[in-house]
């Protein structure tokens, strides 16, 4: 974790991710998921068999901004598997404040894809938060639903697909939630 990462961490409510906080901890205590830790397993094992790089863009937004992020992942010599994470492209958005972690919250649990920030809605479809929000009800006025990261289906397929074609996989092409047009 460098610099930019600490930068991030703050102006993102994380200030628990800041070193040395989270150092020295297994990445497994960070992901609750267990689709998203039987896929980076499955990742890791990959890499470690020498099978090359994976590259993949994910979102990673907050309650004002979109955001485009590329993840490489790559095994060095000595068995480790670095992760580098950069800034591909953002967009401002009106204020969400289901994204907000200051926001209060009830018992009550709603999913979000953690991949490409899109949330189910009963018709069996995954919607942008903007777009998701009134499908729900969910109205600013209510107290709002705790976030449980998971991952939906497309993302699973892609990320599973990625698995079996290393060309693909070290290609970059593999988005998992582009940014909406604006
Ligand atoms: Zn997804």
């Amino acid at each position: 974790m460098n610099d930019a990462w600490s930068h991030f961490a703050r102006a993102n409510d994380g200030e628990h991710l800041v070193p040395p906080g989270i150092l020295g901890q297994s990445l497994w205590t960070s992901i609750a998921d267990q689709t998203t830790r039987q896929l980076y397993a499955a990742l890791l094992k990959r890499l470690r068999n020498g099978t090359g790089p994976a590259r993949f863009r994910f979102r990673c937004d907050g309650p004002t901004q979109r955001r485009l992020l590329e993840m490489q992942l790559a095994a060095t010599v000595a068995g480790e598997v670095e992760f580098h994470t950069r800034l591909v492209a953002s967009q401002a958005r009106e204020d969400v404040s289901l994204l907000d972690a200051e926001a209060p919250r009830s018992d009550a649990l709603l999913t979000i894809c953690g991949w490409c920030m899109r949330i189910p809605i009963p018709a069996d479809q995954w919607l942008e938060v903007e777009s998701a929000i009134p499908e729900l009800g969910l109205f600013e006025e209510s107290p709002l639903p705790m976030l449980s990261h998971g991952m939906c289906p497309r993302c699973y397929d892609t990320m599973l697909a990625s698995l079996d074609d290393p060309n693909r996989a070290r290609s970059g092409e593999i988005t998992l939630g582009a940014l909406p047009p604006v």
